[in-house]
């Protein structure tokens, strides 16, 4: 159901107005870049893009300020990201609108966008308090052994389109309080969203007085992102992308030791049961399969659905599509904003295309909307597309809403197939069933790391660890006991005894 609320200039008007809210001096901008917005395809704004000299000099200073920052009290340094998320909170929904205006989020998932970076600021300032070591008991009398973590040094964040600022918090607030320094290459897309989000932590930075070069913020394309990769004074890159991006960063990274926080792409599948509740299923399904417009890295791609359940299933599926509205993510009623740009569009036909020469049926979706109102912009129908198997292009993450949708008989086929794929990120069964829920969680069951019963693919909180298997990369960021990923562990051994024992009994001089 696409509608057209949109009047183009109102965009980039809105977007100067939050840009301002949030501190950028729009005067100081201006450049080669061009950050657009995905609603209409306007330019909102053009931004200086990063030299290669920029880029050097803002890892040096980064650098710099790390070693000052490590020696700052963790609870201290828990300060900078307590302020940080009154600023966020304060400008929630400007930096929400620009969220919206250059991702295409709906205003109350862009608003949750944000919401998520005060979550993780919040965990992030308990955990400042929380960097424990153990302590083990020594084999040796006399003896104490025990682990200490430490800072790691520059941490640079490179991040995707479809998260503009969240996954970037993960990142930036546990390196800080873990005493690191952050430089942050977003990406080309949201630019502006980087900006605003940049210069809040700058206003935090300034009013708790810690080092101004604790982050730094490059406008840079991708020859930018591979000399941060390549730079031996950055400890850790943490890279969300897709997997093609982490087959590149991954061995670049590797090849000078230095340490790889890898978030790729996923290939997000439900199982659901013969005792599944189906209306509970159905709207866990839409909200994952067409949340975000299908551009999440947890969106669900994949149903595998019972034999005795999928003809009823489907049947609500494509009904409910029937009523979802699509347009202006700025509008209340909007549940389905626009795809990113034309080459996700053209991703999606030629999905649809491979898909229905590979025996599928497309049940509903895949066309183009609002296209005359808005010719530089990608609306598009989501699609549910019924799938004789799982060969071909099942087998790849399409960043766009493409739901396919399979059959199983017994629930080792239905697991076969939810495992059958390169990508581990996010799962999910519905079903009422204890049994097959156990299993699901068991050894044998998902092979992803996130695996879920009776709620969709995506959402998750930020309280636990966040990140997938097999080509997702393996990184886990968010919470748990993610913070190790940003510091270094040392083993400790101190001799009070007086006595020079060795361990397993070791005898020496
Ligand atoms: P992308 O891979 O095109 O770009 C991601 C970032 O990597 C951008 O900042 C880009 O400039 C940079 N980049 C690309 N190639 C690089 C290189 N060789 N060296 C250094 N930097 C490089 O991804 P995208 O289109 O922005 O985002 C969509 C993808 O991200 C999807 O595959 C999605 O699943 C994935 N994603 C994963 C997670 C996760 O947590 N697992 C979260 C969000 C998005």
């Amino acid at each position: 159901m696409p509608q057209s609320t949109l009047p183009g200039s109102a965009v980039t008007t809105a977007v100067e107005t939050a840009l301002e809210a949030c501190g950028v001096d729009l005067a100081t901008l201006g450049g080669s870049h061009e950050a657009r917005s995905c609603l209409n395809g306007e330019v909102l704004v053009t931004l200086p893009l990063a030299t290669e000299a920029d880029i050097s000099a803002a890892i040096g200073e980064a650098h710099e300020a790390y070693l000052a920052w490590r020696d700052v009290p963790a609870p201290v340094r828990g300060n900078l990201v307590k302020r940080w998320a009154e600023l966020l909170q304060l400008h929630k929904a400007d930096l929400a609108t620009i969220v919206t205006a250059e991702a295409g989020k709906v205003t109350s998932e862009a608003l949750g966008e944000v919401q998520e970076m005060i979550d993780i600021c919040d965990f992030a300032v308990g955990q400042s308090r929380q960097l424990y070591g153990k302590t083990m008991p020594s084999e040796r009398p006399g003896h104490r052994l025990m682990e200490t973590w430490h800072p790691l040094g520059v941490v640079g964040v490179i991040s995707a389109f479809n998260f503009p600022v969240a996954v970037y918090s993960w990142n930036t607030a546990l390196a800080l309080i873990c005493g690191d320094t952050v430089v942050w290459k977003p990406s080309e897309m949201t630019t502006l969203s980087a900006l605003a989000a940049h210069t809040l932590l700058a206003r935090a930075v300034a009013d708790v007085g810690a080092p101004t070069n604790v982050h730094k913020l490059l406008i840079a394309d991708r020859a930018g992102g591979e000399q941060l990769v390549d730079d031996p004074r950055v400890a850790l890159i943490s890279a969300t992308g897709s997997v093609r991006m982490g087959r590149e960063v991954g061995p670049r990274v590797a090849q000078r030791f230095g340490r790889a926080l890898l978030e790729l792409g996923g290939n997000n599948a439900a199982i659901v049961t013969a005792s599944a509740d189906l209306d509970l299923a159905l709207r866990g399904i839409v909200f994952a399969a067409v949340g975000t417009a299908g551009q999440r890295c947890t969106s669900m791609r994949r149903l595998i659905v019972h034999e005795s359940v999928v003809g009823a299933l489907t049947e609500k599926l494509v009904a409910a599509y029937g009523t979802l509205r699509i347009g202006s993510p700025v509008a209340a009623d909007t549940l389905v904003g626009p795809i990113i740009n034309k080459a996700s569009f053209d991703a999606m036909q030629a999905a649809l295309a491979a898909a229905v020469e590979q025996g599928g049926t497309v049940l509903c979706g895949g066309t183009r909307v609002l296209e005359d109102e808005f010719p530089g912009a990608y609306y598009v129908e989501p699609a549910i597309v019924s799938m004789p198997g799982q060969t071909g292009i099942v087998q790849h993450e399409t960043f766009a809403p493409i739901l396919y949708v399979m059959t199983y008989t017994t629930l080792d086929q239905a697991l076969a197939l939810q495992n059958g794929v390169p990508q581990g990120l996010s799962s999910a069964i519905f079903t009422n069933d204890l049994i097959e829920a156990e299993h699901f969680l068991s050894v044998g069951g998902s092979d992803c790391g996130i695996a879920n019963v009776n709620i969709g693919t995506s959402g998750a909180e930020i309280g636990g660890a966040f990140g997938g298997e097999k080509e997702t990369g393996g990184g886990r960021e968010s919470g748990s006991d993610s913070w190790k990923a940003y510091m270094r562990q040392a083993t400790n051994t101190v001799n009070y005894s007086g006595l020079l024992p060795l361990a397993q009994g070791v005898k020496f001089l």
